[in-house]
């Protein structure tokens, strides 16, 4: 199971990183980056995303 990030509807707004426990996303410059050995699946991050750009992909 992982997190899919869809890059044509991020507008990166950073609200996932936001709310993400284990900082498994993180917003530098203009990129969003997902480190997946730190995600711990709590889905946090889909549920905030306000352009439905992530999701789990299991
Ligand atoms: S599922 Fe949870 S731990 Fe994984 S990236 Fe999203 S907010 Fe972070
Ligand atoms: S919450 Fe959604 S739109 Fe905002 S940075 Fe994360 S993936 Fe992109």
């Amino acid at each position: 199971m992982t997190i899919k990030i869809n890059r044509d509807l991020c507008c990166y707004c950073g609200g996932c990183s936001a709310v993400c426990p284990k900082n498994a996303l993180e917003l530098k410059d203009t990129w969003l980056y997902f480190e997946e050995n730190l995600c711990v699946k709590c889905g946090n991050c889909v549920k905030v995303c306000p352009v439905n750009a992530l999701e789990v992909k299991t």
